[in-house]
């Protein structure tokens, strides 16, 4: 049988074209009653990356999160509460506040769950990964309802519904999965393995103004004007690509997605309903077309710097608040007092441990031991990171 996916056109945020987009949606997927038991426990979970206003396509828009919550509530569905893991070591509660969410979640009295502790979870069925560090929302909840976003990301090609799961790994778990998962191959088949382990059943992606460019934090909104629902987020994920003309198989967590028995991408697998056309398709939408095999020249360890892409502060723009040194997943076990420890780290304030200094610099790249997972660029709140790729990798590698 193929895989439904729903894609239903809506240009604003106003709250009631949204739920009537949603509820659309759903029911041409087949209905949420025959998705989720009544009874269950249900864990809402949208994309909270970092703090940001809505207008910024950062996060799932507020109107989203509403009018799911609208329709689990007049269906009927009485137990459910919502949050996310973000990569900001504040509070995931506050960041909420400021992406106006934790105001809907007030409204209709829901409760945040708790995505800062929880513990080692083993998923015997897993391909590639079989330990995970699950939070106690998701280990609380009897099924989730994946509610994320439409963005570009720097080591992903794309963020969408199956790379928005990593938000169920609790506090900074999140960031260390990138070093134990060091290349993008490995950590596309860890987040297909933690999307299976953790089985939404169900998919809804804001796609009403979505990010290109510099995702998941610092790109550019731009109206795409849809919501996609699917059950299988392989099949959503990939509509996502056709929408934004990229290869689906250049994104890993598609191409492991289908392999690992998540869901399927290709075009005759899927079934798309509701009010799909090709005026839909952006082929301006900025994002990256490189190969999946591209990654594979970060092994070449004296090469890799004139070849591969990499993190550069942009001085004039960043402010020295050290969220990107403090997100590296790339730390010295022996601590910042180790004499070792700027060789060891990928990113560091040079002047750190010179009491002369008063103020701090901006922060220095130790380019050998990056491992080119982009949780800086992802954290920076003055847009101050850019990925950028050397001449000689335009020429060979990401033509
Ligand atoms: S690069 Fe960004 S995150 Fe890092 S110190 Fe500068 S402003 Fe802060
Ligand atoms: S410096 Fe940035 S890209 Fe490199 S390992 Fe640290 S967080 Fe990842």
């Amino acid at each position: 049988m193929k895989s439904k996916v729903a894609v239903i056109k809506c240009d604003s945020y106003d709250l009631n074209k949204v739920y009537d987009a949603i509820s659309r949606a759903i029911e041409l997927i087949g209905g949420i009653e025959n998705l989720i038991p009544k009874t269950d426990k249900i864990l809402l979970k949208p994309n909270i990356l970092n703090k940001a206003n809505p207008k910024k396509a950062v996060t799932t828009h507020p109107a989203v999160f509403e009018s799911v919550i609208k329709i689990l509530q007049e269906k009927g569905y009485k137990n459910c509460f919502y949050g996310d893991s973000p990569g900001n070591p504040m509070s995931p509660e506050k960041i909420a506040e400021v992406c106006g969410l934790k105001q809907i979640g007030d409204k209709y009295n829901l409760t945040f769950g708790d995505f800062n502790h929880g513990k080692t979870y083993t998923f015997s069925e897993g391909k590639f990964t079989k330990r995970f560090e699950l939070s106690n929302a998701a280990l609380e909840a009897d099924s989730i309802i994946n509610i994320c976003k439409m963005k570009t990301h720097a080591l992903m090609r794309i963020t969408g519904a199956v790379k928005n799961t990593l938000g169920c790994v609790y506090a900074f778990n999140k960031a260390m999965s990138h070093s134990k998962f060091p290349n993008t191959d490995d950590f596309g088949k860890m987040i297909v393995d933690l999307s299976r382990c953790l089985n939404p059943k169900l998919h809804i992606m804001d796609g009403i103004l979505a990010m290109e460019g510099n995702g998941p934090f610092s790109g550019d909104p731009v109206p795409m004007n849809v919501i996609i629902v699917s059950t299988d987020p392989v099949a959503l994920d990939s509509i996502f690509c056709r929408l934004v003309d990229v290869e689906p198989t250049s994104v890993p967590s598609i191409k492991y997605g289908e392999e690992f028995g998540l869901g399927v991408w290709k075009e005759e697998d899927i079934e798309v309903v509701g009010d799909y056309s090709d005026d839909l398709i952006n082929k301006n939408f900025k994002v990256s077309k490189e190969p999946l095999n591209a990654d594979k020249w970060q092994n070449l360890a004296l090469l890799r710097s004139f070849f591969i892409k990499k993190p550069v502060i942009i001085k004039d723009k960043c402010v020295k608040c050290g969220a990107c040194v403090e997100a590296c997943p790339i730390k010295d076990p022996n601590g910042q007092n180790s004499t070792e420890y700027k060789k060891n780290i990928a990113l560091y304030f040079n002047n750190e441990n010179n009491n002369e200094s008063k103020e701090k610099e901006t922060p220095v790249y130790n380019y050998k031991n990056c491992i080119r997972c982009y949780c800086c660029q992802e954290m920076c709140p003055a847009k101050a990171i850019e990925v950028k790729t050397p001449l000689l990798g335009k020429l060979f590698i990401y033509r």
